[in-house]
């Protein structure tokens, strides 16, 4: 290749493509790192024992191609979430964000439309624009929150192919009454996807859009083990839905998309699904932690039933972002104005950045 210096506008690219941007989370290796909404907690050593065995074992075969249905890694799933799921009502992919495209690749594409309540998760249009559709937005309140009527009444007139939920959502960690997706649902005209990603996180007796799925063929519920489980690096998303819909992703999936060592490891780690969220409980007493404290700092937390705060009241964004940034504490910039989003992190690191918060509003 010569020395010439190419880029993106040179290339013959999709129309459709053209000047947009990917995802782009900073990755900097900073000793708090508090912005993509990670477990920081590592997972505990018996569990990765258990996990290496299982993966040696896989590796004896590694030579043949996986099981193309993943079919110990569905019953996994379905045992798991419980709610009489059943292994044909699961689908599972390299993160739910492979999943969601598998879902819009079926059910979205040129022509078609895709619909969420913003400010919700940035890979939603991003997904969307990869299969040739259109991703409009709706609105919250002030607080973020949604009515059953205003979110049905959103969805009404914008008559979507596909309507995604978060819940609860990211950015903003609020989340959804069951009553606002069954009147959304009964609002759509198609497909409703429930992106429950940090419903681990929710109170105990919070109930999951999982309650929903018999007799609702349109609906369909994704879940990640990348938050809860500790497991982003192993990138593990899944879904509980009709099992036609699960028929209509086979026709998209790559043949063989999850690999045997991915089936492995995620198999292993779902034996040990108490060890495993063990974490959570401690991970929601920091992030209430963080809202009390932020709260005396002068900001203003929104209610989260996530693994991370929203908080507006920053008068300079950009410059406490820095400023953490600076002490070694690397938290993110959602693009709302006057706002930051911290994750909840182990005790230390959750103090680190509570304490270097502290010592910027002070002037230190
Ligand atoms: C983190 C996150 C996911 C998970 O993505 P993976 O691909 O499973 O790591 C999905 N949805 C939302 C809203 C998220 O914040």
């Amino acid at each position: 290749m010569g020395r010439v210096s190419i880029s993106l506008d040179d290339l013959p690219l999709r129309d459709d493509l053209k000047g947009k941007k990917p995802y782009g989370a900073p990755q900097a290796p900073l000793p708090v790192a508090l912005n993509v909404n990670e477990n920081t907690h590592p997972i505990p050593e018996s569990v990765i024992r258990d996990i290496v065995g299982d993966i040696t074992h896989v590796l004896g075969d590694i030579n043949r191609y996986p099981d193309r249905e993943f079919t110990t890694l569905r019953e996994s799933f379905a045992h798991y979430l419980g709610h009489d799921l059943t292994p044909d009502n699961i689908w599972a992919g390299n993160g739910s964000n492979e999943v969601l495209q598998q879902i819009l690749q079926a059910f979205a594409g040129p022509g078609r439309t895709v619909f969420g309540f913003g400010p919700t998760y940035s890979m939603y249009p991003l997904l969307t624009q990869g299969t040739g559709a259109v991703w409009t937005e709706g609105t919250r309140d002030a607080q973020f929150q949604l009515t059953a009527e205003h979110a049905a009444q959103q969805v009404r007139d914008a008559q979507p192919d596909v309507v995604i939920l978060c819940t609860p959502n990211n950015p903003t960690g609020t989340p959804l009454a069951i009553d606002v997706i069954e009147a959304v649902y009964d609002a759509a005209p198609g497909i409703v996807v429930v992106d429950e990603a940090y419903q681990e996180f929710a109170p105990h007796d919070a109930v999951s859009a999982l309650t929903l799925l018999p007799g609702r063929e349109r609906l369909m519920v994704s879940r990640t083990m990348s938050k809860a489980f500790a497991f982003a690096g192993a990138r593990v998303g899944y879904l509980a839905a009709h099992p036609a819909v699960i028929d209509a992703l086979r026709l998209v999936r790559l043949p063989y998309h999850l690999s045997a060592l991915t089936q492995a490891a995620a198999t292993a780690a779902l034996r040990h699904a108490p060890t495993m969220l063990a974490m959570v409980d401690h991970i929601v007493q920091q992030r209430d932690r963080i809202s009390t404290t932020l709260r005396e700092l002068g900001f203003t937390p929104y209610e989260s039933w996530s693994n991370f705060v929203l908080f507006g009241g920053v008068v300079d964004t950009a410059q406490t972002w820095q400023k953490l940034y600076d002490r070694g504490v690397l938290i993110r910039d959602v693009g709302i104005a006057g706002h930051l989003r911290v994750s909840a992190g182990t005790e230390a690191e959750t103090s680190a950045f509570l304490d270097a918060l502290a010592s910027i509003e002070s002037g230190l």
